[in-house]
């Protein structure tokens, strides 16, 4: 599985558009939606919320993370298959870094998806420090 910070033009894909949407539907403090893409077709998006799942709830605080709501969205639409080489969008709102998490990212190869595309600016290393002193990064 391939990590990649997106560039100008991953930016101003339509599935970065629409994981932006995503995000905006999280009534979390850290908003982040996710897309998955297979060639140019949308098999599924997600949001980060408080809602748990059987299968994919986690994290230090149980919630559902984007990229987790997003696959499980696509399995019970019945595209799992689809998520094989499909690509994931990942958005976090207020251009903070949005690298999935450990967990995440283990959901993510279970599943085959071939790359994942975060938003990634970072302002100076001070705020890169912090965050992480805080546990930010665990949040994607
Ligand atoms: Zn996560």
């Amino acid at each position: 599985m391939i990590l990649e910070a997106a560039t100008k033009e991953d930016e101003s894909d339509p599935a970065m558009a629409l994981a932006a949407f995503e995000a905006a539907k999280s009534p979390q403090r850290f908003q982040l939606g996710a897309v998955i893409k297979k060639g140019k077709r949308i098999i599924s998006s997600g949001y980060n919320q408080y809602k748990t799942h059987p299968k994919f709830g986690f994290g230090r605080w149980g919630y559902l993370h984007a990229e987790s709501h997003a696959i499980s969205r696509a399995l019970s639409l019945g595209r799992q298959d689809d998520l094989k080489g499909a690509t994931l969008y990942v958005y976090r709102r207020g251009c903070l870094p949005s690298k999935p998490c450990k967990q995440c990212e283990q959901v993510i190869r279970l599943y085959g998806i071939k790359k994942v595309i975060y938003t990634y600016r970072i302002q100076n290393d001070k705020e890169r420090t912090d965050r992480k002193a805080q546990g930010y990064e665990d949040l994607g």
